[in-house]
């Protein structure tokens, strides 16, 4: 990607960014005020990056959430431990295998392991499930658990974990310090550079529409993204939770995190970026038109029935349904928009055009 000098004028900008070149904090947050015309063409340029990077196909994770006891207190996840009204539940190590082996049968490579930070899974139990998994099932296997010591990290990787979830949530310090207690942007930071040392895939990425948030910090979002490198970003709407401090904040909108979604794809050119849950709640075309504006991937969730409600991280969570269901209904909207499924691992592909 090579840089060139600041444009001022939308469309200028689109073509700049569509044809490789880096913008700057600027021109990122003049795209995010873009008119209804300027940002059918901010999608258009991302879908069309989108299609030269990662292809049409959509590729897929499927997802566990194993435990929503959370040790953490974040303001605006309804997993928070405060949170007295949740029913908490941790399934067993035989029941997280067992989910694995269905997502194995619907030929999905990858399952995402997530919850949240629970101690009682302790570093060893967490090395024994992602050693059963890759023996009883060869599925690749991501970890979305939380902040952790390098030395967790390490015997994680070893013992065949190769992919990690971890957003960074927000760029600004302090909309961090205050919706994390006690946690610091910098150690989530340290977190992913020594989950990319260890060679995992790592993901990163942060929740549109919190509250004190700007456009500046948008864009900064948006260039810790690319500075970081990750593989995946995940690019979700803020969606308040009654039961926590945030209960009644409006978020304005999936357009803002669309276009978030599009200049992730525009400025990172073959991450994968999936379509998330959290868009499908927001609307129910959510998910498709993020498909249609960079994203390549899709998380259809295997939790159990009788745990899934109660993973309760924002209200309105979709993908209710058994595993059969869920791909049934995953195959036929995305027929609609002719994107087929992918069922390879979906590394991110380095080797394409950039
Ligand atoms: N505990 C781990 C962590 O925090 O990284 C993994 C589980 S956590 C529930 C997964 C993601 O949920 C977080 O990275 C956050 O972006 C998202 N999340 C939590 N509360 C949310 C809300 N109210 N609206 C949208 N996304 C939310
Ligand atoms: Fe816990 Fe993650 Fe929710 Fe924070 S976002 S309360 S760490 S589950």
């Amino acid at each position: 990607m090579s840089i060139s000098k600041s444009v001022n004028n939308i469309e200028e900008i689109i073509d700049k960014a569509e044809t490789g070149n880096e913008l700057n904090r600027h021109e990122i947050v003049l795209l995010l005020a873009a008119s209804d015309e300027e940002t059918r063409l901010l999608y258009a340029a991302a879908n069309s990056v989108r299609k030269q990077n990662t292809g049409d196909e959509i590729f897929l994770r499927g997802i566990i959430e194993f435990s929503n006891y959370c040790e953490r207190n974040c303001l605006y996840c309804g997993l928070r431990r405060s949170n007295k009204k949740l029913s908490r539940y941790r399934m067993p190590e035989d029941e997280i295998i067992a989910t694995a082996r269905l997502i194995k049968e619907t030929s999905i490579p990858t399952v995402v392991l997530q919850s949240g930070e629970d101690s009682f899974y302790t570093s060893e139990v967490i090395c024994r499930v992602i050693e059963r998994i890759k023996t009883e099932t060869g599925l690749i296997i991501t970890l979305s658990i939380g902040e952790k010591s390098d030395a967790d990290y390490r015997d994680f990787r070893q013992a065949g974990a190769s992919r990690y979830l971890l957003k960074h949530e927000t760029s600004s310090k302090e909309i961090y310090n205050y919706l994390r207690p006690g946690c610091l942007l910098e150690q989530r930071l340290r977190c992913l550079q020594a989950l990319k040392k260890l060679g995992f895939e790592t993901g990163t990425g942060n929740m549109v529409g919190l509250p004190g948030q700007t456009p500046e910090i948008l864009a900064d979002d948006l260039l810790l993204m690319k500075k970081l490198d990750a593989d995946m970003l995940g690019i979700g709407p803020f969606i308040a939770h009654p039961d926590t401090p945030l209960n009644g904040l409006t978020n304005y909108g999936l357009e803002t995190t669309l276009r978030v979604l599009a200049i992730a794809r525009l400025l990172t050119r073959n991450t994968n970026i999936p379509a998330t849950t959290a868009l499908g709640s927001l609307h129910p075309r959510g998910r498709i038109q993020a498909l249609q504006a960079g994203a390549n991937v899709v998380m259809p969730d295997f939790t159990p029935e009788i745990y899934k409600s109660r993973y309760d991280i924002y209200p309105g969570r979709t993908d209710v349904g058994s595993a059969t269901e869920i791909m049934e209904n995953l195959q036929k909207d995305f027929a609609s928009i002719g994107r087929p499924l992918n069922f390879s691992a979906g590394y991110r592909q380095h080797k394409l055009a950039s």
